[in-house]
């Protein structure tokens, strides 16, 4: 037994929860329900653990991840110091799944299970046939909102655009083996954007289909602000196609002003100068504007760069719960 116990995977599931008290309950049971009934029939190792990355909560979540570790000796719990966002408690959770519980494949999932969790046996069972990623991918949006299903899906459209390489409809739900987890040390950028980083690597990818459903309970910790930052750092740290725009921009500008050029020495040599304010009101406007938006997308360049070279941290783990 214990021989076998060797060689079987030791899986990570890691749960990223930013104020999730109303969902959790339900979360854990049905998770750590799913763990043990894998560990159970022998499908990972016993040393496999549900993790718990609490993003600097402000509700008791904490609290309940704690009493889940008491309870339930497949659960650990991660607290960092402060609230970093989704990508980087993903990170937290990836890097401590690796090296404290040196685990063999790292699944990542949402607290709000939205995403299917019966999954994860089959990207297992992938896994152990030798892939190293396998994406969760969603079959269809229909119980999404139709305003979250239409900003979703023109982010991905605009990612593609940007030549970002995304798959569609793949969140942040996944697995990833060891050496993966070890080859994303190797991206120490500040700016996370995982799913583009964890494609760009490589090696045998996957992927599994499951249909999305509601938030089990509580509210969705992206609003509309959240998305769409989130889809520029995306495009801005991945791609300097929008650079290449504004180059555009300013050629078919250039040429414009070749033909302005010739508009303005007409009419002053056929003595119609004066009259021609309405065009140029427009383009003193329109001109302004296209230059401040270039100068704004230069500077979101550049303001990447600054918080790249200060090479910061990208979180503080103020506790680890785990039951060896
Ligand atoms: N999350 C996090 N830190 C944050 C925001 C969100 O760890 O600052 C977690 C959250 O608890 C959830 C996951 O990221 O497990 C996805 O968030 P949510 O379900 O609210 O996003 P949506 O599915 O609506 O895009
Ligand atoms: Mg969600």
């Amino acid at each position: 037994m214990a021989e076998k116990e060797h060689n079987l995977p030791i899986l990570a599931i890691v749960v990223p929860c930013y104020n999730e008290q109303e969902v959790l309950p339900s979360t854990n049971e049905r998770l750590a329900a799913l763990l043990a009934r894998m560990v159970d029939d022998g499908t990972v190792s016993p040393l496999s653990r549900l993790v718990y990355v609490d993003d600097g909560s402000r509700d008791t979540t904490w609290r309940l991840i704690e009493s889940y570790c008491r309870d339930n000796s497949l659960v650990s719990g991660l607290k960092m110091a402060g609230n970093r966002g989704h990508q980087n408690a993903l990170m937290a959770g990836i890097d401590t799944a690796r090296d404290k519980l040196k685990a063999s494949a790292i699944v990542t999932i949402d607290a709000d299970l939205q995403d299917d969790p019966e999954a994860i046996v089959e990207m297992t069972t992938l896994f152990n046939d030798g892939a190293d990623i396998v994406m969760g991918v969603r079959r269809d949006r229909s119980k999404d909102s139709w305003f979250k299903r239409t900003t979703a899906q023109g982010f991905y459209r605009l990612m593609q655009r940007m030549g970002v390489d995304v798959t569609y409809n793949h969140a942040d739900y996944r697995l990833i083996s060891r050496r993966v987890a070890f080859a994303m040390k190797r991206y120490p950028e500040r700016n996370l954007f995982l799913r583009g980083v964890i494609k760009s690597i490589g090696f045998n990818q996957k992927s599994v289909f499951y249909d999305r459903t509601e938030r089990l309970a509580g509210e969705s910790k992206y609003p509309l602000g959240k998305m769409i930052n989130f889809a520029i750092d995306g495009i801005t740290s991945f791609s300097v196609k929008p650079v290449r725009l504004v180059f555009t921009m300013g050629v078919i500008f250039m040429i414009i002003a070749l033909g302005i050029l010739a508009y303005v020495l007409h009419a002053k040599f056929t003595g119609h100068a004066v009259s021609g304010w309405a065009s140029m009101m427009l383009s003193l406007w329109f001109v302004g504007g296209c230059v401040l938006l270039a100068l704004g997308v230069v500077g979101e360049y550049i303001a990447k760069i600054y918080i790249e070279v200060k090479g910061r941290p990208r979180y503080h783990i103020d506790q680890w719960i785990h039951n060896p």
